[in-house]
């Protein structure tokens, strides 16, 4: 069987959500949570062994469609990307995985069963963060719960407090847990901000004390505006660490829509981990691009081009689809032409450079995007709501959009 079908996820992950709930993977649409034979959903205090998740029924007939070309509905995201001729989550992941993938699907029974070789487990830590984004909601940001509050802007407080209370009732590490992280090759922290869930250093300890730490490596969705010299000491132990930084812009349009953020704070952290673990830390600039910052792309390509050697000169970019009123969709065909053949002729230039194959799937996906949104209708009643939200939001913030400056 080619794995370049299939997608890794089902055979080498397991992903937690962020009020402990399994589910296939962090992408994806409805659907992907993991549910037992009465629809109930499971939470990693449910269970006890990865096997009992990785063996669930649920997972074996995933991947048993999946090797019949029969994708659930939720990869509908990756597959509609891959048909517009761009770099999905799937396909973005086959290289990082090769052997293993290759070796996990040929140990695959006939009911769909694999041997139980767990590669990677994606921890979503709560919503503990100290950043109110613009694009970001409750459930990732307690800070933002409050702005939400006063401003009496909607969302779903059953589930906030469930996701709020889940790790601070499991701060200890459960059985699930300690079997997972017993074999484990990678730790994927996700959040809120993952450095700052107390149940972060626990992890880190409990594979040191196991003497796991040199062969595992970590994985991070991190703002970096905080760095303690204790998690510099523990990551310090650990086989490589990974970091994938959430900037969306240049200082300006970055500390704007990332309330709270602080890009020259950032900008000294990096350089505190880079000098503290050297060739251990790898660095990439995680951007998502939205209505806010599309204009500021070019710029911002233009300063990643040259900000430090061991940074990639292109973001790994997160396309925002929602909330449908900041995506890029919403700016009007005569305001995004010009900055997709800005892009175009960028990406021209890009393809003359020697890329790493990091750099190379940014560039795939940043070409797929520009497909998209060439050809996608004005989302004209999306740009209303786009202005409502940030004059409301600029009008409690007391702050102003900053304009584009075209050199
Ligand atoms: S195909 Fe995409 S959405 Fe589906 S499991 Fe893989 S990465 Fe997730």
């Amino acid at each position: 069987m080619k794995i370049d079908k299939l997608c890794p996820y089902p055979w080498l992950q397991l992903s937690v959500e962020p009020n402990g709930n399994l589910r296939f993977c962090c992408y994806g649409e409805s659907g992907k949570d993991l549910q037992d034979q009465n629809g109930k959903l499971i939470s990693i205090n449910d269970v006890n062994t990865v096997e009992e998740v990785l063996n669930h029924p649920s997972y074996k007939s995933i991947r048993l469609a999946m090797s019949n070309q029969q994708y659930p509905d939720f990869c509908n995201t990756c597959l509609r990307i891959e048909k517009n001729g761009g770099e999905s989550p799937r396909t973005a992941q086959i290289p990082l995985y090769q052997n293993e993938f290759l070796e996990q699907v040929k140990s695959m029974q006939t009911d769909g069963s694999v041997e139980l070789r767990l590669h990677t487990l994606e921890l979503t830590l709560g919503n503990i963060c100290n950043l109110k984004c613009r694009m970001c909601s409750p459930f990732f940001s307690t800070l933002l719960k409050s702005d939400f509050d006063q401003m009496n802007f909607d969302y779903n407080k059953e589930e906030v407090s469930q996701i709020e209370s889940f790790w601070q009732m499991n701060e200890e590490l459960n059985p699930f847990l300690r079997d997972a992280l017993s074999n484990i090759k990678r730790v994927n922290f996700l959040g809120g901000e993952p450095l700052l869930a107390p149940v972060h250093s626990k992890i880190l300890k409990f594979l040191i004390d196991q003497k796991r730490s040199s062969e595992v490596t970590l994985f991070y969705n991190t703002n970096l505006t905080i760095v303690s010299q204790n998690t510099l000491d523990l990551w310090s132990q650990f086989k490589k660490v990974h970091l994938d930084v959430s900037l969306e812009g240049k200082a300006e349009i970055n500390d704007y829509i990332r309330k709270g953020s602080d890009f020259k704070k950032i900008d000294r952290n990096i350089e505190l981990v880079k000098s503290t673990l050297g060739n251990k830390v790898e660095f990439n600039i995680c951007t998502v691009l939205q209505a806010l910052n599309f204009e500021h792309i070019p710029q911002w390509l233009d300063f990643l081009l040259t900000w430090k050697s061991y940074i990639p000169k292109l973001p790994n970019f997160i396309y925002l689809d929602f909330p449908s009123y900041l995506s890029a969709k919403i700016l009007a065909p005569k305001h995004r032409e010009p900055i997709i053949k800005i892009l175009r002729n960028k990406i021209a230039e890009y393809q003359l450079l020697k890329l790493s194959d990091i750099e190379k799937i940014s560039l795939r996906g940043l070409i797929g995007f520009l497909d998209d949104l060439e050809s996608a209708k004005w989302d004209e009643k999306g740009y209303l709501d786009f202005v409502v939200f940030n004059k409301k939001l600029d009008k409690f913030r007391q702050e102003q959009a900053p304009k584009v400056k075209y050199s």
